[in-house]
């Protein structure tokens, strides 16, 4: 089931890219407040001990490489708050030392291929009339034996229904554990009518176990790890459900007053 995420045709998604959503919130905070945006890449976070108590440093070191730099910067916090995954994967490409409660190398994700493709579904194979097929928007396959667990149609941000019953085409996204062959397609697509556009291997979510060991949403004092929560349920609103349970965990322990406000923002 969880192999399914994200399959469907109507997720949502905004004109120009998901991505300008984020975009446009970091732009919001940036007028609203004066904190500092770095872009980079974070190399590790470490714990400081500090032997004198008369030394006012912060309590977690962030070293950092900023994008378009050859140089590691480090810089000493109050409070880190990790807003992404760790696991087995990144253990090389991220280091965390604080804690013996917490083993990034315990975790684990899973690989899926996202394929695009542009072409035309081979309906014939389950006997559908042709007025059945014109409506299959998606698949989603339950035999666990086949190369890829489902394929549907992906709508474009502004398509109406009237342009999308004329077209014979469409873009698909098939998800598979592994990449997929030529003849694999050639089982989903109609003869050979079809085009691979794009086959984005990710270490999409978590490899969930049972029973589920849930890694430490604050690592230690001074360490939140907001991703924790993905190895609950992996989804948008959890993390930012996470996101602002840390928010308050950090101004009641600074001691600082949480504005609250239920203001919409529109972008
Ligand atoms: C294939 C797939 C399908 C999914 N389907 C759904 C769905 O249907 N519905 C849903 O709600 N959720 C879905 N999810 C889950 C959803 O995408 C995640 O829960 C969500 O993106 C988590 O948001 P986030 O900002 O916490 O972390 P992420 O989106 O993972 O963002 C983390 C960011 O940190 C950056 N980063 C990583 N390492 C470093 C580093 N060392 N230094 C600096 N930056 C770093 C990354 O580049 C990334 O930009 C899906 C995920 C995948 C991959």
């Amino acid at each position: 089931l969880v192999s399914l995420m994200a399959s469907a045709s109507t997720l949502w998604h905004v004109e120009g890219g998901n991505y300008l959503v984020p975009k446009k919130i970091l732009e919001h905070l940036l007028k609203q407040s004066d904190v500092q945006f770095v872009k980079g890449h974070v190399k590790s976070v470490t714990e400081v001990h500090r032997i004198d108590i008369d030394d006012q440093g912060g309590n977690v070191r962030l070293s950092y490489q900023p994008t378009n730099s050859q140089l590691v910067h480090a810089v000493d916090y109050d409070n880190v708050i990790i807003a992404f995954p760790l696991h087995r994967d990144n253990i090389n490409d991220f280091v965390l030392q604080a804690t013996d409660h917490f083993n990034q190398h315990d975790y684990r994700m899973q690989s899926t291929h996202a394929n695009f493709l542009h072409g035309k579904l081979n309906c014939q194979q389950y006997n559908l009339t042709k007025s059945e097929c014109e409506r299959l928007k998606a698949i989603f396959y339950t035999n666990p034996s086949l190369p890829y667990r489902c394929v549907a149609q992906q709508q474009t941000v502004n398509e109406n229904e009237k342009q999308y019953k004329k077209t014979d085409k469409s873009v698909y996204k098939i998800f598979s554990p592994d990449k997929l062959s030529l003849s694999d397609y050639k089982q989903i697509f109609d003869n050979d009518n079809f085009q691979l556009i794009q086959d984005i291997p990710w270490l999409a979510y978590p490899k969930y176990e049972y029973p589920q060991k849930m890694p430490p949403i604050q690592i230690n004092k001074n360490i939140f790890y907001l991703n924790a929560m993905e190895w609950s349920s992996s989804c948008m609103e959890i993390e930012v459900i996470s996101a602002r349970n840390i928010a308050m965990l950090l101004t009641k322990k600074i001691g600082v007053d949480l504005k609250r406000s239920d203001k919409h923002v529109e972008f």
